[in-house]
């Protein structure tokens, strides 16, 4: 969502570095001391009477009497030609070089010989028999660094892996410290200006930016400031980017992270994190705190099935924090969630997240505005009809519409063109609501003549019945999102309200394009099952939401879950009366298939035509469309809305 993360500035990256190196140096260190414990060369050994013997000639030069063994030191037959300078090296490091034994020392086993001395004596031969040095205490030591050392490295191996799974973004995660996940930006760049078509949520957000200019205004009277504001709306309508307007427009730090940051699976690491934010925010103030997706953290205490201890900790202490902290300051937070209806009610009290700021879809002025700032982000032609575009796009949030203009000035670079037209804006926006065109599929002759039929069907109901929106444009080339074709359809205003007979009218034309198969083939195909999912949908809600049935009047039967996003809905009636509802849906959708048959039976001449020479152009436009319909020239659409039946 945010197009320009900074990296934190206190990311560990630097110690990183050094643990590494610090790693990397002990393993070649240990390596090396198990290489020389290992290779080491034992002197030679000789049999005792050979020692004996050594001695009777006179070649020993010295003896030492260890508890096992006898250590003799040879008188060498002839002079090494030099000395090696390797003994000149500190004991210190001897043990780092390989050191083999001097060649005239040789080791012999220890005979019970009571005339030992004896005979040293009497061959005056130094002797001597060490003390054994106290190792014991050496050797735990070492031991114990040894065993130290490898679960040191295990344990940083596996933060390692784990950072990786779990932190997302790899790196190595503190235990207990921010994950560095918290992207602070200085300057953010953004200003109100940026932000297209949210008047109200400006509005409210501009006492918040006020304060974080002066707030000593507001201290001086007695005022206590809002601590934090909640915006609220869809996906991809500009939460993120009024947060960091906010910041842009105070001129305060910006301080921003998802509420899944939080969320670990070390009880108490969430916690941790929240602590650091706020001692990290509170350094920098005035700034902004912004916690995206804090329904993460902010869920519902009570809706949890079991308890999740990690997250309560999280949620509890962001609490504390939002309690803890003094406002005056200039420390403000702004969280943002499309499921406002899961949050614990605790985050909403006065003094938390006490203000909420709706976001919504953008209306068709809001849709200009939105297309009109990104526009100028790309080069484009006197020509473009923005209006045009915002028409057809109704439902399409600030982040589709940005997303269209970036695919448009795309199309115009595919299409070598210098700046970007009317037709890459087109293009664009079929391409973000249905998925580029899919050239290479074959579909066989009968297929594709079905296609037609079908796509004419649900064109023809729509502009046979007065009631439903004119069409602006039937295709049947396949898009990658599935669909096998589809009928543009545009509404000459925008509408917010919808009568019955508007809902019936809908769902008699998606009914249509079935029902054309039926009348024409004889067939049932898979390609209506987009229509009959968005018909049954449409006609529950008829009856159980907007109270447009005789059965049941106005009692409503359902509700609506998450709104923002896919419009789930609970069913909030006994089992008996659902069952009915059942019947009551099924009634609608019956009585309207039937009269989307009638209407194709009736108009069956124009059916056929239309369908060929559909099939044989493969897209038509609405022109062409209410040409052929009407037997002659006529007006067709003048603006159309992207409505895509599938
Ligand atoms: P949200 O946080 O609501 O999911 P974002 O703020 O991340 O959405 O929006 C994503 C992108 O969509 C923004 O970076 C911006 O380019 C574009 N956008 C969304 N809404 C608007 C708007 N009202 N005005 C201008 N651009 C917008
Ligand atoms: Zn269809």
């Amino acid at each position: 969502m945010d197009e320009n993360k900074k990296t934190p500035p206190n990311s560990p990256r630097f110690p990183n570095v050094v643990l590494l190196f610090v790693a990397a140096f002990s393993i070649f260190l240990l390596l090396q001391m198990l290489w020389n414990v290992f290779s080491r060369e034992e002197p030679r050994q000789i049999l005792y009477s050979e020692f004996v013997a050594y001695l009777e000639s006179e070649r020993v030069e010295l003896v030492i009497v260890r508890p096992d063994r006898l250590e003799i030191t040879l008188i060498p037959e002839y002079e090494p030609e030099f000395e090696s300078e390797n003994n000149q090296i500190s004991d210190l490091f001897a043990w780092l070089i390989p050191q083999a034994p001097p060649e005239n020392v040789v080791h012999t086993g220890r005979m019970p010989d009571p005339r030992l001395r004896e005979m040293l004596d009497e061959h005056n031969i130094e002797y001597d028999a060490p003390i054994i040095p106290n190792t014991m205490l050496r050797n735990t030591l070492l031991h114990m660094g040894f065993y130290v050392l490898i679960i040191f490295l295990m344990l940083l191996f596996i933060r390692r892996m784990m950072g990786g799974i779990i932190g997302g973004k790899g790196g190595i995660m503190g235990f207990g410290q921010s994950n560095a996940k918290v992207y602070m930006e200085k300057k953010t760049g953004v200003t109100f200006d940026d932000v297209a078509g949210q008047e109200e949520a400006k509005d409210s957000l501009t006492e918040i930016v006020d304060f974080l200019h002066n707030p000593e205004k507001y201290t001086a009277i007695g005022a206590t400031q809002p601590k934090g504001a909640l915006l609220v709306g869809p996906p991809g309508t500009g939460k993120t980017l009024l947060a960091k307007a906010v910041a842009g427009e105070a001129g305060v730090v910006f301080f921003s992270l998802s509420g899944s940051d939080f969320v670990e699976m070390f009880v108490g690491v969430g916690a941790s994190r929240v602590r650091d934010l706020f001692k990290q925010a509170n350094q920098q103030s005035p700034c902004i705190i912004f916690i995206d997706e804090i329904d993460a953290i902010g869920r519902s205490r009570d809706s949890q099935v079991g308890s999740n201890d990690e997250r309560e900790q999280t949620l509890n202490q962001l609490l504390a924090e939002m309690d803890g902290f003094d406002s005056s300051k200039g420390v403000v937070i702004l969280g943002a969630t499309n499921r406002p209806e899961i949050l614990d009610k605790a985050l909403l009290r006065p003094g938390r997240f006490d203000r909420r700021i709706n976001v919504e879809l953008p209306d068709l002025k809001g849709r200009i505005e939105v297309l009109t700032v990104h526009a100028k982000k790309v080069k484009m032609s006197e020509a473009v009809d923005l209006r045009r575009i915002a028409m057809i796009t109704p439902g399409a949030a600030g982040a589709d519409l940005a997303n269209m203009i970036n695919e448009a000035a795309l199309h115009a670079v595919r299409m070598k063109r210098a700046q970007v037209e009317q037709e890459d804006l087109l293009e664009a926006v079929e391409v973000v609501i249905a998925g580029k065109e899919k050239k290479d599929r074959i579909m066989t002759e009968k297929e594709k003549r079905i296609v037609a039929y079908h796509e004419i069907g649900h064109a023809l109901a729509r502009t046979a019945q007065k009631d439903a929106k004119p069409v602006e444009k039937i295709t049947i080339v396949p898009r990658t999102k599935g669909s096998l074709g589809y009928v543009l359809a545009a509404p000459e205003e925008e509408k917010f309200m919808h009568s019955k007979d508007e809902m019936l009218a809908e769902i008699i034309v998606l009914m249509a394009g079935r029902a054309a198969e039926e009348v024409v083939f004889d067939t049932k195909t898979t390609g209506a099952s987009n229509d009959i999912e968005k018909a049954t949908q449409m006609a529950r809600s008829m009856v159980s939401m907007y109270g447009m049935s005789e059965k049941f009047g106005m009692m409503g039967l359902e509700s609506m879950q998450n709104r923002y996003l896919d419009g789930r809905t609970v069913l909030q009636v006994s089992d008996q009366t659902g069952a009915e509802l059942d019947a009551e849906v099924r009634g609608i959708i019956d009585d309207c298939y039937k009269k989307a048959l009638d209407l194709l039976r009736e108009n069956k001449d124009k059916l056929n035509n239309l369908a060929e020479y559909l099939f044989n152009k493969e897209t038509i436009t609405g022109e062409e469309f209410m040409e052929l319909y009407n037997g002659g020239g006529s007006e067709a659409s003048a603006d159309a809305a992207l409505d895509v039946i599938i």
